[in-house]
């Protein structure tokens, strides 16, 4: 998930928490570090799947691992290097790896909402995979991943997990603006929509839960 991709991610965070113009804060939870947050990022979110699994009569398989990497030296996938500078899931192993400086150094600028837009996202990844949703589309899973994170992210607020503060800056929301593919372009293999698609998506799982995903 190139860094673009996060940004927009962020605002649909903000978006989604009711945040205005007038008072723009970030995701904030109860974690002190990065660490923290990372790792609560993890259990709610997985808690959250178990209990949307249970509800099916079906069990939630959990991530094997979250793995941390530095710049070039991450986990493969099926025989394809890690890249720095990025976020994924390997249903191959049934793991998420993560580069941890870049994903701290987004942490520290941007705001601890990152991590609970990126974890989420890329355990949306492992639910399809789980649920062996076929896509034709590689937007059409990416945005039903953005889908799944804001239902996680939802039942996170709504649970009281994740709380809203009222010191970010409107520097973030100006990055913001660039965020999502430039085109509407369906068919090209590395989209994953644009801001607006993207919006609606997350949006869509924040308001209406996974179902509507
Ligand atoms: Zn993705």
């Amino acid at each position: 998930m190139p860094p673009r991709i996060l940004a927009l991610l962020l605002v649909l965070l903000l978006a989604a928490c009711g945040v205005t113009e007038e008072s723009p804060p970030a995701g904030e939870v109860r974690g002190d570090t990065f660490d923290e947050d990372v790792q609560l990022a993890q259990t709610h979110t997985e808690d959250y799947w178990r209990r949307q699994f249970a509800g099916l009569d079906r069990e939630y398989r959990p991530v094997t691992r979250f793995v941390p990497y530095s710049g070039a030296d991450g986990p493969a996938c099926g025989g394809q290097p890690a890249v720095p500078d990025n976020a994924f899931y390997c249903p191959a192993g049934h793991f998420i790896a993560y580069d941890r400086g870049w994903m701290e150094a987004l942490w520290n600028e941007m705001g601890d909402g990152s991590v609970y837009v990126i974890i989420p996202h890329e355990i949306g990844h492992a639910v399809q995979a789980q649920l062996g949703t076929v896509f034709e589309l590689n937007v059409q899973q990416e945005l039903q991943a953005d889908c799944y994170a804001g239902a996680a992210l939802g039942a996170m607020v709504k649970a009281g997990e994740l709380q809203a503060e009222a010191d970010d800056d409107t520097e973030l929301l100006l990055n913001l603006a660039a965020a999502g593919d430039p085109s509407d372009d369906w068919f090209n293999p590395q989209a994953h929509g644009t801001a607006g698609q993207r919006q609606q998506s997350f949006a869509a799982g924040y308001t209406n839960g996974a179902g509507s995903c």
